[in-house]
């Protein structure tokens, strides 16, 4: 049963991570002691709930909480090595748990304990950060704040920082907080209430000063040439740049990106000040971890083009590589881990907007977030004072910390298709549905692409949030709606890896019944559609420079021929030689293209529901409810083919295994003797 003081905490938590302005995504964390009946002894027992390593503020349950005996806690104290080897005490919060101990214990969970008060917030609010990072935030917090707020010189957290926290309380006793150098705020109270209005109040408080006494432009003037596009152009042109900046983000390893072109972005991206402070870098912790020490900078104006931009980029990204490889250099000792990867995780294009980069879509979208963040801490700390984020050498300690590493060892492997964007025609309905959830399954980001943009975003909506899935409207007859979804699949994950030519209807007539519109709409469809889409998807594919996949939902009929068919089966057939061809000729990008040929999903299939299956039924001379039945005994394995099926196999070719595999068709047809290919 969740006791009073973890409910009060919960709630404080959930209110206080709910609002940006008070810390940043994942960031901060929060405490209470209290006490409650030792089931081992039925005496009291004194204890910590504090947020565990991971997991936010907004969304904290008490399954987030670690638990801790506060005597062993404070224990630790008397065993304390000296700050050299503080890390050894993460080790040791292990052993003060109680019961099972809930959580992992976080780096801050020596503040939390040490600190002698019932509630204790620490919390990454911008505006708090903004004090912590000014060249000059320790007498701008006495101005600030008079003696109710200390201001802690910067210190990596830990142990140390803990016992420094709790002594500066002890000999502060009117402080109700302070504020951490380079870092954050940390406030504490007698009760639940008492803490969280402290917290408030020195955010609210320094949101104050900066806005009443700070300059009224602290990034500096908007530079000519500089100023955002007009939207339908920033747009178009982060689209036709997304894919390549994704490609150069991902030299080390795949990732995922995010596009953001909020105001607070833009106006960024439009100052003097733009160059020499997004050279410092970020500060928080948090940020830089998210965001690597700096981002890469488009140093062209708004006005230049897509191709001068893509030209300036690639120079620009080999210098980047090349000066992380010298701060990495620059700093690592010899058990040090090894270098993460060099590219950069957020690329400012000015004009446009900000690229951010991580290895699945939530983090791609946090280390935008997070950036934001750096830009609304870096504009205070530049309005009151000057901007000083802490100094390289620290930020690599905590780039390159044991700690860190050990974080990053722990991580369950990725699933087979995490960092790969998946964009499936047709799949708001039976095969597309069953293939974009079963790549969703396995971790890719999914666009579903389909006629009717309501059945899309519905499809995409059973998938998860729009990190795992949006829905575009998309006519796969009509090229300029093929490369709007292509643009919006750029906007969306940064590009796409796996393209799925399965958008498609069936008309079943005689030939001398199957009109001229017939054969235009199944060869529209089916043919030409594949066409476009394959066209845009080598497009992007080619940009980005990553390989890809390309698959076409083909069908047993394009190789079988059976009666009252001639349209459909004839278009298939297309469809199927596209795959050879296309196999050929993209071979030399790394492009994989394969096909599948289903037959007999009925269950599933909008095309059987929607007449084509009474007209099937029709020709086979069986009831129309029992044709599934009907093309599972015809098989030579007697089975029912469903859309899940046709889902293994696209799955199967894209998964990792099949890697050395193209041109391939593979039957998902329970089997199906004279379809068999030779
Ligand atoms: P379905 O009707 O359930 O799904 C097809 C989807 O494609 C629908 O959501 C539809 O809106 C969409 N679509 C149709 N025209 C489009 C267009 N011009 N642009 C974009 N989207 C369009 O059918 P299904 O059975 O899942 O079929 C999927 C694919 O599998 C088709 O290419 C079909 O020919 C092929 N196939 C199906 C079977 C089968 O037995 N069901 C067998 C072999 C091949």
């Amino acid at each position: 049963m969740t006791s009073e003081t973890v409910a009060a905490l919960l709630a404080r938590s959930n209110r206080l991570g709910a609002d940006p302005r008070n810390t940043n995504y994942a960031g901060g964390n929060t405490s209470a002691k209290g006490t409650e009946i030792d089931p081992v002894t039925g005496g009291p027992v004194e204890l910590l709930w504090v947020k565990g390593s991971g997991g936010d503020l907004g969304t904290l349950k008490e399954s987030g909480l670690a638990v801790l005996r506060l005597d062993r806690l404070h224990g630790l104290v008397d065993v304390y090595p000296g700050v050299e080897r503080e890390d050894e005490m993460v080790a040791a919060f292990d052993y003060c748990l109680h019961g099972r101990g809930g959580a992992a214990p976080s780096i801050d969970t020596a503040m939390h304990g040490l600190v002698d008060a019932a509630h204790v917030d620490h919390l990454h609010p911008d505006s708090g950060i903004a004090l912590a990072t000014a060249a000059d935030g320790e007498a701008l917090t006495k101005e600030c704040f008079g003696d109710k707020v200390v201001w802690i010189p910067w210190r990596r957290p830990g142990f140390q920082l803990g016992l420094d926290i709790a002594a500066v309380k002890e000999a502060h006793p009117q402080a109700i907080g302070c504020i951490l150098g380079g870092h954050g705020i940390t406030a504490w109270g007698a009760t639940a209430e008492e803490c969280e209005a402290r917290s408030l109040e020195i955010i609210r408080t320094a949101e104050k000063f900066i806005a009443t006494r700070g300059a009224a432009e602290p990034f500096g003037a908007v530079v000519d040439g500089f100023s955002p596009l007009p939207e339908n152009q920033r747009h178009a042109k982060a689209a036709a740049l997304a894919p390549v900046i994704r490609g150069l983000a991902s030299t080390d390893k795949p990732q995922v990106g995010h596009y953001t072109d909020s105001d607070v972005v833009l106006d960024f991206l439009s100052r003097e000040k733009l160059a020499p402070l997004a050279a410092l870098g970020t500060s928080c912790p948090d940020h830089f971890l998210r965001t690597k020490v700096r981002p890469l900078v488009v140093d062209l104006p708004s006005t230049a083009s897509v191709e001068e931009i893509v030209a300036r980029l690639s120079e620009l990204h080999a210098e980047y590589r090349e000066e992380y490889q010298a701060y990495y250099d620059r700093h690592a000792t010899p058990d040090s881990p090894a270098l993460r990867g060099a590219d950069p995780a957020i690329v400012l294009v000015p004009g446009v907007g900000m690229f951010s980069f991580g290895a699945n879509k939530q983090t791609a979208r946090v280390a935008g977030e997070f950036y934001v963040n750096a830009i609304n801490v870096m504009r205070g700390a530049e309005a009151i004072s000057t901007y000083a984020p802490i100094a390289e050498s620290e930020k690599f300690r905590i780039e390159y910390w044991a700690l860190e590493e050990a974080k990053l060892q722990r991580m369950p492997k990725p699933k087979a298709l995490v960092g790969r964007v998946a964009l499936v025609t047709g799949a708001a309905s039976g095969i597309g549905k069953a293939i974009a959830a079963r790549f969703a399954a396995e971790g890719a980001c999914v666009v579903i692409a389909d006629l009717d943009l309501e059945k899309a975003n519905a499809a995409a909506a059973e998938l998860g949030s729009s990190d795992v899935a949006v829905g575009v409207a998309a006519n796969v007859t009509d090229a300029a709606g093929v490369k709007a979804a292509f643009d919006a699949a750029a906007l969306a994950f940064g590009g796409v890896d796996l393209v799925v030519n399965n958008a498609g209807l069936s008309i079943s007539k005689p030939l001398a019944d199957t009109t001229e519109a017939d054969w235009d709409l199944l060869h529209d469809v089916l043919a030409k559609g594949s066409f476009l889409v394959s066209k845009e998807a080598a497009r992007v594919m080619t940009a980005q420079k990553m390989g890809g996949d390309i698959l076409y939902i083909s069908s047993k009929n394009s190789v079988f021929a059976g009666p009252n068919n001639v349209a459909y089966s004839a278009a298939k057939a297309d469809q199927a030689h596209q795959v050879r061809l296309l196999a050929a000729e993209l071979g030399e990008h790394g492009i994989r293209v394969n096909g599948i040929n289903p037959d007999g999903v009925v269950r599933g299939s909008g095309i059987f529901a929607g007449g084509w299956g009474a007209s099937r039924a029709a020709v086979y001379g069986v009831p129309e409810e029992d044709l599934g039945k009907f093309y599972a005994q015809r098989t030579l394995l007697k089975r029912e083919v469903l859309p899940d099926h046709v889902a293994n196999a696209a799955f199967a070719l894209v998964g990792g295994e099949l890697t050395h595999t193209t041109g391939l068709h593979v039957p998902v047809d329970a089997g199906v003797a004279a379809a068999f290919l030779r």
